[in-house]
């Protein structure tokens, strides 16, 4: 049996666990990180973020040779997909971002280890019942795994997000259920690639947790695209043969069709990691109870990322993960949950930071309304991308920024002012005043933000 020592043992190398690595190994510790997958990267590189990300930009430039460079006098006689190569293009740079964590894992002198870890003591880990590191803290981020509906099985046309980021060849017919940031980006990726895409969605709405009046309009953007997308739609069974899969819905007629998606949610990943055994508390759910020190009820223990809840996402993981190894040096360790933006990755793409208007009504906060259309944005005409709008919510005692949500060209990146905006208590006249360069999509929020106090200058 090998035995190591360490001053941390972190479990899983995703996002949470690969950057508290870094930044333990920063602060002077002695560093193991344990994963049971070849590459290092967790969800958010192997089968997250950056594949779906990747499978985006390909299919958006396939959609916007066939529909739109026509609009800027560009001509092709013959348009077509290599999935094959896309795919390859894909698993290309989940490998070469997988490689640098890697490098950064030599670079700060982070011991890997490969297998499958069990917490069998409050100070010891054991790998694939051989390997035992020994540690004085023990951090798990070992993230999470698709769900599935209770009364269905994946299977070989009943498919997780996983599965839709490997296709072989682009389906006929694919019923995404779930209308979240995973389905939606999944759904457009294979819309775009020529499928018929059905997104099935319970509740009333889509992206629940974003500014409910926001999605409404990129609802209709996605519709307008040759998504279909039913709302308030339960559905009751899910089942496949050779031929065929088939969707049973509640009082409309089953849908059949050659993929399914199942975008209902993750779980928290704690098979076989010895919870149970050493007393880690797990809430109803399944997720780990932590305090606000990352603290499990294990002394010694901490949890971070996915299989904690809350946000699942990897900017989320990774702050955590600092903030976890900060506390255990004695730094500043508040992670400010109000300053996390929350995006998905569609056309148009939807942000949102800090508080959304039914937040707000909930808390029977006074606030103020500013919106602007890109439709009046010099820069976002130049593109070709005019639909959306950025909307902020701001004290109406105090003018501090509450909110800022985006629907558009670039939320993603633009998003980042409001996150900065929230962090530092800025008020909506402050980034009204900003001298924005033109032309830029972030004049649009200077002017959602001029809309506030005073009069825009450009509507
Ligand atoms: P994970 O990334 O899940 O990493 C956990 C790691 O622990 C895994 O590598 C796993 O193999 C390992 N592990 C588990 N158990 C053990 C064990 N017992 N022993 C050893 N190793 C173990 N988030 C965003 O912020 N932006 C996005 O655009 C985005 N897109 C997404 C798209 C898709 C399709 C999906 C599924 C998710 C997406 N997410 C996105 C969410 C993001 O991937 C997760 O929030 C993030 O990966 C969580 O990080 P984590 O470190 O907590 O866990």
């Amino acid at each position: 049996m090998e035995r190591y020592e360490a001053d941390i043992v972190v479990v899983g190398a995703g996002p949470g666990g690969y950057v508290a690595s870094i930044k333990a190994a920063q602060e002077g510790m002695k560093v193991v990180c344990v994963e049971k997958e070849a590459l290092l990267g967790g969800t958010c590189l192997r089968v997250g973020c950056i594949p779906t990300k990747a499978l985006l930009e390909t299919s958006l430039r396939f959609y916007e040779a066939k529909q739109v460079f026509h609009e800027h006098g560009i001509a092709f006689s013959d348009i077509s997909i290599d999935l094959k190569k896309a795919m390859k293009r894909k698993e290309r740079i989940v490998n070469t971002l997988s490689g640098g964590i890697a490098q950064l894992f030599k670079k700060n002198k982070i011991t890997r280890l490969k297998g499958k870890a069990r917490i069998i003591s409050p100070s010891e880990v054991a790998i694939d019942e051989g390997t035992v590191i020994r540690a004085k803290h023990i951090l798990i981020a070992t993230g999470s795994k698709p769900a599935g509906l209770p009364f269905c099985e994946f299977g070989k046309r009943i498919n997780t997000s996983d599965d839709a980021l490997a296709y072989v060849e682009c389906p006929r017919h694919l019923v995404v259920i779930g209308a979240g940031a995973v389905g939606l980006e999944l759904g457009m990726v294979w819309s775009r690639l020529g499928a018929r895409v059905t997104v099935l969605e319970v509740m009333d709405r889509i992206l629940l947790g974003f500014d409910g009046d926001m999605t409404r309009k990129a609802l209709k953007a996605f519709e307008a695209q040759g998504i279909e997308i039913r709302l308030g739609t339960k559905v009751l069974a899910v089942y496949e043969d050779d031929e065929k899969a088939v969707v049973e819905v509640e009082g409309q007629k089953s849908i059949e069709c050659d993929r399914v998606l199942m975008a209902v949610g993750r779980a928290p990943n704690t098979d076989g990691l010895g919870c149970e055994e050493v007393g880690i508390a797990k809430d109803k759910r399944g997720f780990i109870v932590v305090d606000n020190a990352y603290k499990t009820t294990v002394n010694g223990v901490f949890a971070v990322g996915d299989v904690i809840g809350g946000l699942m996402l990897a900017h989320k993981a990774m702050e955590e993960g600092v903030m976890c190894i900060n506390g255990m040096v004695g730094k500043y360790a508040v992670l400010n949950y109000d300053a996390i933006p929350r995006i998905c990755y569609t056309d148009p793409e939807v942000a949102s930071v800090g508080k959304t208007e039914e937040e707000l009504k909930a808390e029977n906060r006074e606030y103020k309304v500013g919106r602007f259309p890109f439709k009046a944005n010099g820069r976002a005409h130049t593109m070709g991308y005019v639909v959306g709008e950025v909307k902020v919510l701001a004290d109406a005692k105090t003018d501090r920024l509450l909110g800022m949500h985006i629907v558009g060209p670039r939320a993603s990146e633009l998003i980042a002012l409001g996150g900065m905006a929230i962090e530092f208590s800025a008020s909506s006249e402050d980034i009204a005043m900003l001298c924005e360069p033109h032309p830029t999509l972030e004049e649009a929020i200077k002017e959602a933000c001029l809309a506030v106090t005073s009069k825009t200058i450009h509507l």
